[in-house]
């Protein structure tokens, strides 16, 4: 069943998703050749606590750590580990926060030091497709349209879309009703509504959408070894429309970069 937040509860998730934001602001700085994913984890793990949270992935089904550390071909659920990152490489972040009863679940997909311009344009296109499936997050809309945009997107970029893991719901709860896929039909699904949250987070392979599964139970990567990206906001539907929780520009500040590809999703919180 689908958890409907009041206005509230929307902005303790605010704090919960802005607190994972910090995070992967400060991990933004941290992230370069020979610098490894266990230092980062608990580096994060502190800064977490610090701003009065708990990690929200630690222990989570019994994972180890805070992060969620997935380099490379890995998909999703790497676990960190002690081995440097190297020039070139790319890391998806991904990572929890609880705090005052509600989860904040955001991840971004960091590169190390200078990375191949094939890659980089995997991780354009995937983020591009995270805020196109924002934007179909709305009153009115059903699952499938949010899906079909980020498919529909990222596959007339060659790109494969993993099936088997998807976007949810979030609140008290770190998974809940709906399942968010990034894949699907337009108009098909369970209809948004007012007061709804949820976690939307393409993952999106270079070659082939296939992946498998390490035997430490956790680690996805893809099948053939290819990159994968994976981008993921904390969404809420306020006025009708998407709201986002989380932000990306806290890494920005860290990395100089400027972007607006937030500003449509903080109007309605402007103007309220
Ligand atoms: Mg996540
Ligand atoms: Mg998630």
């Amino acid at each position: 069943m689908v958890k409907i937040k009041s206005a509230e509860e929307i902005e303790l998730m605010r704090e919960s998703a802005l607190i994972v934001s910090k995070t992967l602001g400060m991990l933004a700085s941290e992230i370069k050749p020979g610098v490894n994913a266990l230092y980062l984890d608990k580096l994060a793990e502190t800064f977490i606590r610090d701003h009065g949270a708990s990690p929200g992935f630690l222990g989570m089904y019994d994972f180890p750590n805070t992060l969620n550390m997935s380099p490379n071909a890995q998909v999703v659920h790497g676990i960190p580990n002690g081995e440097p990152l190297k020039d070139g490489d790319i890391i998806s972040v991904d990572c929890g926060a609880l705090k005052n009863g509600f989860y904040g679940d955001h991840a971004y997909t960091f590169e190390v030091g200078e990375v191949a311009p094939e890659v980089k344009q995997l991780l354009k296109v995937t983020k591009e497709s995270l805020y196109i499936g924002i934007r179909e997050f709305k009153v009115g809309n059903r699952v499938g349209d949010v899906g079909f945009a980020i498919q529909n997107y990222c596959e007339s970029h060659g790109y494969g879309v993993v099936r088997e893991l998807v976007g949810h719901g979030l609140g008290k709860k770190l998974h809940e009703s709906p399942e968010m896929p990034n894949y699907g039909k337009r108009g098909r699904g369970k209809k948004f509504v007012e007061g709804m949250t949820v976690a939307i987070e393409p993952m999106i392979n270079m070659g082939t959408k296939n992946i498998k599964q390490l035997k430490d139970g956790w680690t996805i990567l893809t099948a053939d070894g290819k990159p994968s990206a994976h981008f993921e906001h904390n969404v809420a539907i306020v006025n009708g429309k998407p709201e986002l929780l989380s932000t990306f520009q806290y890494i920005y500040d860290a990395l100089g970069i400027v972007s607006d590809e937030e500003l449509e999703f903080r109007q309605a919180k402007l103007q309220s």
